[in-house]
């Protein structure tokens, strides 16, 4: 432990916080349940990230920088706060701690992606694990006689509420850079709830971030608002972030040697927009363009996109964003998230997502987003599409229409990732229905050979781009093909 301590330790779990190449390498860390042995995660999945000569990361989550901007701007001294990983905690936590942040993605493991994985290799999702892990040793320092608080946040920290056997003083949900520092004087001053709301602040005030973010992400445009039941961001409307803050947010990572972006929106093409329902190319194009002529970037990354928000550009738009995000690389796998969840109108508007459909006149949706997967794969771009498997009302036909709408993408180049639906409220796992469970078999084994497929050679462009060495790519390819015999479908 150092002398005193830092008074305010932010820091986030193994799975977080690690040194991933591309979005990818974090979603495929994110994804591995504890048949994999956590020495392979820890040595080859999920790197340790790299720290300075005053022990703090190096690149940490863009969730912690921003608290750590906005702490700075807002009554705290940037020297009396540090981003640290579990292993320097005994140095930063000291007697002049106040407040030990922890930033969370799945802590309980009750996301669809954590329950699919569970499904379809068995034993529980690392993440759960690294998270209790991490708390386990915060409260250990605590047994050491210091006065600290824990405090939990960051986008999964809803999954921890009403939980009466996690050990954390106070919970913060929902973006809180808008008042996180009076909820901190607060907490200090013991005067806060358990349970506290975040305020998000406009676009203007998020605050520039002050030193590189893992995996370079940087946000253009945040929350969504669609109002899908199943989604934590369906309340939360999108805002987009000035033009000044991107570029500036840009430079904290070139400036600290990374040069690889990852643009995170949870519908990228949706940039400067003012309403879904009329999208604004121009806004992004100037954007993408303002990045590649004033910054230094090499590799761009994307990730959500909304299907009918695509349909609203144009070939050329397309085309003249593709070729801004490969800059002076020709691309074939720029990887595109589709959210289009199931291809039956009736299911999606009945769990509330029917505001994703913006159809033209006379298309339906399934016919308009397999058009829209074609447009994309043909410009350059990789959809990875990801689809909800037992939605609430889900009939045995709509089951078996998605696994028709799978068989339609035989010979497409794209992949697709089945979730096993969650609820959000109750937040309950669903059992499968063992009468639809031969059709989410097929699902899962027809989905996966597409995406063991394609999947690898989006992997290679992104990080040979990425500048990760040929050996470690090899190595990965290699696991990649071991992680497919042991699937259970
Ligand atoms: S469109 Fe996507 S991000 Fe938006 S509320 Fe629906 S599921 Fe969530």
């Amino acid at each position: 432990m150092s002398s005193r301590g830092y008074k305010i330790v932010l820091t986030a779990d193994r799975t977080l916080m690690s040194d991933y190449s591309t979005l990818f390498d974090g979603m495929v860390s994110a994804s591995q349940t504890d048949t994999v042995p956590a020495f392979i995660l820890k040595t080859i999945l999920a790197p340790a990230p790299a720290v300075g000569p005053d022990k703090k990361v190096l690149k940490a989550p863009l969730g912690l920088r921003r608290i750590e901007a906005a702490l700075s701007r807002h009554g705290f001294k940037r020297k009396e706060i540090g981003i640290f990983r579990e292993s320097e905690l005994d140095f930063a936590v000291g007697e002049d701690t106040a407040i030990v942040a922890v930033s969370s993605g799945d802590p309980a493991g009750l996301g669809m992606n954590s329950s699919t994985m569970e499904a379809l290799y068995g034993g529980t999702i690392h993440n759960k694990h690294f998270f209790r892990q991490l708390l386990a040793k915060i409260s250990s320092l605590k047994k050491n006689g210091l006065k600290f608080k824990t405090v939990v946040g960051g986008p999964g920290a809803w999954q921890l509420l009403g939980d009466k056997e996690f050990e954390a003083d106070h919970i913060i949900c929902g973006y809180c850079e808008g008042n996180v520092s009076g909820l901190f004087k607060d907490i200090i001053h013991h005067r806060a709830a358990k349970e506290l709301e975040g305020r998000n602040p406009e676009p203007g005030e998020i605050p520039h971030i002050l030193g590189p973010s893992s995996m370079g992400v940087v946000e253009t445009s945040r929350g969504c608002g669609m109002g899908c039941a199943f989604c934590t961001l369906k309340d939360t409307p999108m805002i987009h972030l000035p033009e000044s803050t991107i570029l500036a947010d840009i430079e904290a990572n070139i400036s600290g040697g990374n040069r690889n972006i990852a643009l995170i929106s949870e519908d990228f093409f949706r940039y400067g927009s003012a309403s879904f329902a009329v999208p604004a190319p121009e806004k992004l194009i100037d954007l993408l363009t303002e990045i590649r002529s004033k910054t230094r970037t090499k590799l761009i990354q994307t990730d959500h996109v909304n299907i009918a928000t695509a349909g609203a550009y144009s070939d050329n738009e397309l085309k003249e964003v593709a070729s801004l995000i490969g800059g002076s690389h020709e691309r074939d796998y720029i990887w595109l998230n589709l959210g289009i969840e199931t291809p039956s109108e009736r299911l999606l508007k009945e769990n509330r997502a029917g505001g994703k459909m913006l159809l033209p006149e006379g298309k339906n949706w399934e016919a308009f987003s397999l058009e829209q997967i074609k447009r994309l794969s043909g410009f350059g771009f990789f959809p990875l599409i990801s689809v909800i498997i037992g939605l609430p009302g889900e009939t045995e036909e709509d089951a078996l229409c998605l696994e028709r709408f799978i068989d339609k993408l035989k010979d497409a180049k794209a992949s697709v990732f089945p979730l096993y639906y969650t609820a959000i409220e109750n937040k309950s796992k669903t059992g499968i229905n063992p009468a639809k469970k031969k059709i989410y078999g097929r699902i899962m084994k027809k989905s996966y050979s597409l995406n063991f497929k394609w999947v690898p050679k989006m992997y290679w462009e992104n990080q040979n781009l990425a500048g990760v060495n040929k050996a470690r790519m090899l190595m990965l390819q290699f696991m990649g093909k071991g992680q497919r015999l042991i699937m259970k479908y």
